[in-house]
């Protein structure tokens, strides 16, 4: 038994979380997953309920569970609270008291959403890239840090990017396992032209790589460089490994290349213990407060969040691979939120609700299974 703990969030959280929840059921029925979903609260609903956007109730739930899949947090009507019980602090607090030092974000190109990209088809055609971010250390996180005054008068703002061995290798571990079980390519991305940590940076992956992952294809890059690389060639990269800064501009950069930010998942990963990782797996959008409570949201990004839960978390790459190709069929077949609608000519497609999406995605299983029994 797999215990995974779902939590909605705000915004169109519930919405599109309600159409993960049908999906994994259906992975129970008719695979025994046997996935048990219990549920929680975090982010704006939890500070209305519980006075904190994370409880103790909640953090401890998600600590025992196998996985964690969560929708998204925020939204206008918290914007005066204060910063540390903010919704986003929610979801903060469960990143570092799970220990999420690996940030996952795919940036997969499907063939029937290629227009959506501001980019031409044939650079983006085929585009699969997996970057793992360094989450928990770096310039976001180093000491010293502050606003502070100085004696003439001016003011200096300081921050420090920092990384010891130990946090480097972790986090190249976890990029070296996941190109095994892709292109087998690592990209690693720094400045070690210009700063210390980046020198640091690029001699422990090579130092890993030559001790315990020679079959995996390695290549270094400064970030500026892959930035350009990124618009320029994205189809050379399978997995690019980097630091928190870095990372997040990357990332970002990467997601829109595919050019729709309402079917892009992601995961965090702690370290490894007694067998279990823990691992928050959502979607990158935010609570969307604009479209929220409308039924018009896409649950794709969440329930390609769940497909990585299934094979992160669980090992369980064919339900994870079934789940993917029903997702691109439903695209194939011109079904579509709003917001991945063509905007000029509608070209055959179909809008679908949010829950129309999620039965849509429901219907393609099933087809592909009796396919795959026929
Ligand atoms: P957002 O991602 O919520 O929305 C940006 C735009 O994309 C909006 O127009 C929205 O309608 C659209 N969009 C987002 N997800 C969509 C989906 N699944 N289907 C269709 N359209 C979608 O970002 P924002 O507007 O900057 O932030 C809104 C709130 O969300 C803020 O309170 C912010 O702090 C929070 N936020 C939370 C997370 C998170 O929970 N991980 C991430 C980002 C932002």
């Amino acid at each position: 038994m797999k215990n995974i703990v779902l939590l909605p969030g705000d915004g169109l959280g519930p919405e599109v979380m309600a159409q993960a929840a049908r999906v994994i059921g259906w992975f129970n029925d008719n695979f025994d997953a046997n996935i048990q979903t219990t549920e929680g609260d975090i982010g704006g609903g939890s500070y209305d309920k519980h006075g904190t956007p994370l409880s103790d109730d909640t953090l401890e739930k998600c600590r025992k569970a196998d996985a964690v899949l969560l929708g998204a947090v925020g939204g206008p009507k918290w914007d005066k609270v204060d910063y540390a019980l903010r919704p986003e602090a929610g979801l903060l607090k469960l990143r570092k008291e799970l220990d999420l030092f690996a940030n996952l974000r795919p940036a997969k190109v499907f063939d029937a959403l290629i227009d959506a990209s501001t980019l031409k088809p044939e650079v983006v055609k085929g585009l699969d890239i997996l970057i793992v971010r360094e989450l928990t250390g770096g310039v976001y996180f180093g000491e010293p840090r502050g606003i502070e005054k100085l004696p003439n008068g001016e003011r200096r703002g300081v921050n420090t990017q920092v990384y010891t061995t130990h946090e480097i290798v972790r986090v190249a571990r976890v990029a070296f396992e996941l190109a095994k079980l892709r292109g087998n390519k690592v990209c690693s991305c720094e400045k070690a032209n210009v700063m210390e940590s980046g020198k640091l940076w690029r001699e422990e992956v090579t130092a890993l790589h030559a001790a315990e992952y020679k079959d995996v294809a390695l290549s270094h890059m400064y970030a500026d460089n892959c930035a350009m690389q990124l618009l320029r060639n994205p189809a050379q990269f399978d997995v690019i490994v980097t630091d928190n800064l870095f990372g997040d501009i990357l990332s970002d950069e990467a997601s829109m290349l595919t050019g729709s930010l309402g079917m892009l998942p992601s995961a965090s990963l702690g370290a490894e213990k007694n067998g279990k990782r823990a691992a928050v797996y959502e979607p990158i959008h935010g609570s969307a407060p604009d479209i929220a409570g409308k039924n018009i949201a896409n649950p794709l990004a969440t329930i390609l969040s769940a497909a990585m839960m299934f094979r992160y978390s669980f090992n369980l790459s064919k339900e994870a691979d079934l789940l993917e190709a029903a997702v691109e069929s439903v695209l194939a077949k011109n079904l579509r939120t709003a917001d991945i609608m063509p905007t000029k000519d509608k070209g055959g497609c179909k809008q679908l609700s949010t829950s129309d999406m999620g039965a849509a995605v429901i219907a393609e299983l099933e087809s592909l299974k009796a396919a795959k029994a026929a």
